[in-house]
């Protein structure tokens, strides 16, 4: 008897844009390698090419159609996924196909079913008897394009809010949570495969659950509320449990933030709020339609650098939106100063097509946003770096991101108060104890002996 061989087909991913993004990606990846799809690293290797997209800014949606074009000359089978493919161009239709009318199928973000949908036309399933009968993939650890330390956990999609300068609505929709049971189902795995760092994502963390009322879910039998700080303590929980740390990011300062503070001053979630207040001055965040606009920033940062001094505070904000008088920016600087921001980005406001911000009144050169933004990083940057300097002298617990040789050179590591991709490093020497080795995904302590810039010098205890 003679066996049929039967090559097995293979599937590339390009994966642009957040973190949000970056999960829908490993949701299509677990999808496909649940069904017996390989997965090709070159566009020439495989059968077919699906692009995650990005349409958020204008830099992001031309980088996306770079890579939609050079997917489809290099390979011809392309599906486009993620933001931009919910984009409408100028004539109304669908902006991806306007460009790349050859594309096989183009869908939104958060659309894993119909992305396998398409694969299955164009590819179809390879069939198994054994990975057939491989159980569905929610609530168990997928695929993770991250290192296997640490992994994004996305709780939410879309979001109810409209600010004016965002398109993110008309992308992805209102906010859906995901069931708390599922959250958490995937939390627990991710833990046991080895994850020591849990990153919360979603558009607004602090509204999960708002959607289906606060809706009891079940985790483990137990009933539990949707509803952020429910979660934060059942995560806390988790991963006390495997040694792991809880990062939230994209939190807005509403009230209901307050209870999580306690978990943050107990140690059980790090004290760390990524908090994107956009701007200060209240006149400019009515114009933004910012959430918690009302709310008093300044007191709200102070009682909870109260109930938790180390809180580390991250924060994104737009300098020269449309409208803004000097004055109402100089409100911004002082806010930084006083806020003590520990992490600040700035953008230059630039228009997003089809935002509602673009027909305000008010529109500023771009000379002046370009200013504003340099003024506003140079006085960030000082209270960032003077906030720093006062580690020095300190011993804190670092995640060991990069160490050849076992550490014997040194390596790249981060505390409670660096998120990966988008704050410093703690950069560490050789320990002193020729025993003492680093080992990536492994937490060490560390004497803090300089700063170099954004980044702290450590020695490995
Ligand atoms: S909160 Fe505002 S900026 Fe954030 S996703 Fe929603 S609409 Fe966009």
């Amino acid at each position: 008897m003679t066996e049929e061989i039967i090559a097995v087909p293979r599937i590339g991913m390009v994966s642009l844009g957040c973190p949000k993004a970056l999960t829908d990606s490993e949701l299509i990846l677990t999808q496909l390698r649940a069904e017996g799809y390989e997965t090709s690293k070159s566009y020439e290797g495989a059968d077919l090419v699906i692009v995650n997209t990005c349409g958020f800014i204008d830099d992001a949606v031309r980088e996306s159609l770079d890579t939609i074009g050079e997917a489809l000359s290099a390979n011809g089978k392309v599906i486009v996924t993620g933001c931009l493919g919910a984009k409408a161009g100028d004539d109304g239709g669908n902006l991806v196909r306007q460009m790349h009318p050859s594309v096989l199928a183009v869908t939104g973000p958060h659309a894993t079913q119909e992305v396998m949908d398409a694969v299955h036309i164009h590819v179809p399933k390879p069939h198994d008897p054994f990975l057939d009968l491989v159980p569905e993939s929610r609530g168990i650890a997928g695929i993770k394009l991250t290192p296997r330390h640490y992994a994004y956990l996305k709780i939410s999609e879309g979001c109810n809010h409209r600010c004016t300068f965002c398109i993110i609505p008309s992308m992805r929709g209102d906010l859906v949570s995901r069931p708390i049971g599922d959250v958490l189902n995937e939390a627990r795995a991710l833990f046991e495969s080895g994850v020591k760092e849990l990153l919360v994502v979603s558009q607004d963390t602090s509204a999960y659950g708002v959607d289906v009322k606060y809706r009891t879910g079940f985790f483990d039998g137990q009933p539990v509320k949707t509803r952020l700080f429910e979660l934060c303590q059942r995560l806390a929980t988790l991963a006390e449990d495997h040694g792991a740390w809880v990062r939230l990011h994209y939190v807005y300062p509403y009230p209901s933030v307050d209870e999580v503070l306690p978990l943050m001053a107990q140690g059980r979630i790090l004290p760390y709020l990524d908090v994107p207040f956009q701007h200060a001055h209240p006149d400019v965040l009515k114009r933004m339609k910012r959430p918690a606009s009302g709310e008093r920033n300044l007191e709200r940062l102070a009682r909870w650098r109260e109930l938790c001094p180390e809180i580390v505070v991250r924060s994104t904000f737009i300098a020269g939106f449309p409208g803004e008088t000097e004055a109402e920016f100089e409100t911004l600087l002082d806010f930084v100063r006083e806020a003590q921001i520990d992490r600040a980005g700035c953008f230059a406001y630039s228009p997003v097509k089809g935002a509602t911000a673009n027909e305000l009144p008010g529109q500023l050169p771009q000379a002046v946003r370009e200013e504003r933004q340099a003024r506003f990083m140079a006085v960030a940057e000082a209270v960032s770096i003077a906030k720093l300097k006062r580690r020095v002298g300190a011993t804190m617990q670092v995640l060991i991101d990069h160490a050849p040789a076992l550490g014997r050179k040194g390596g790249i590591a981060r505390s409670y108060a660096d998120a990966p991709e988008i704050d410093g490093t703690v950069r560490l020497l050789p320990p002193e104890k020729a025993s003492k080795t680093l080992k990536v995904g492994e937490f060490t302590r560390a004497r803090i002996v300089a700063t170099d810039g954004h980044d702290l010098v450590a020695l490995p205890i």
